[in-house]
């Protein structure tokens, strides 16, 4: 996964990132990711697939891929997806080949994905991945935000505050855990991780190329 990032101000060669970020749904993490992805030219969601319907609102290839659950399990079986697990008694799975492409092509990609998802990917690319929790301030506030939303039922709000406390045990899997509560400051601190995340030693391929050319060019 060796690259060149267009943002890097360095233009040092260095390995792409796989940025995860999960939470209970309702946290703020769509919110969040969206103004990452407007924030940033060098980073590309990743569209996962889904067998569940669309939301009213929700664009086919833009929000997911909308597919059925014969073609879910042909994807499985031809191994298209990078990683795939259930949820909420529906099927997500995140395209292989988008993810593959963006990469060599030096974009970093983001990832809404849950737990499962993040485990998965961190078991195939390790040292790539990088994954960040989301808490909402308290299970109340969750609450209302998910109503605010306006996108689900009474029942279907009732599902996802079930689910919440599971999502939320999950959060040591993760390397960063941050909360919502402002979300502009949610934001700058996601911001910041991944800039950090982007000028790690371990990620910059191309460094030992300059230092070699600092050292010729120097005091000879
Ligand atoms: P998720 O993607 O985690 O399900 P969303 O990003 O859709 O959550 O956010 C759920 C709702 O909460 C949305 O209406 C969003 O505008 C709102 N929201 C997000 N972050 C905050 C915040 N820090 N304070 C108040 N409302 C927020
Ligand atoms: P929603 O139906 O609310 O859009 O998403 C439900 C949950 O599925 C969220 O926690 C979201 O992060 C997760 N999810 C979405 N796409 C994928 C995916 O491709 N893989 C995995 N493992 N989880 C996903």
């Amino acid at each position: 996964m060796a690259q060149i990032d267009p943002n890097d101000p360095h233009k040092f060669k260095r390995r792409g990132i796989l940025f995860i970020v999960s939470s209970p749904s309702g946290a703020g993490k769509s919110t969040i990711s969206r103004k990452l992805l407007a924030s940033d030219a060098g980073l590309e969601m990743s569209v996962s697939a889904t067998t569940r319907p669309p939301r009213p609102g929700e664009v086919d290839g833009q929000d997911y891929h909308f597919v059925d659950v014969e073609h879910f399990r042909q994807k499985v079986a031809e191994n298209e997806f990078l990683e795939w697990a259930h949820v909420f008694g529906n099927r997500y799975g995140t395209p292989r080949a988008p993810v593959e492409k963006a990469l060599s092509e030096g974009r970093d990609v983001l990832f809404d994905i849950d737990w499962q998802g993040a485990q998965q990917l961190y078991q195939q690319a390790g040292g790539d991945v990088v994954r960040v929790f989301i808490f909402p301030p308290s299970l109340d506030e969750l609450e209302r935000r998910l109503r605010a939303r306006g996108t689900d039922s009474e029942e279907v709000i009732a599902g996802r505050m079930a689910r919440a406390t599971a999502e939320i045990s999950h959060w040591d899997g993760y390397d960063y855990v941050l909360v919502n509560d402002d979300v502009e400051q949610c934001f700058q601190n996601v911001k910041a991780i991944l800039e950090a995340e982007r000028l790690k030693r371990s990620r910059q391929t191309g460094l030992i190329g300059f230092v070699r050319s600092l050292a010729k060019s120097g005091r000879d």
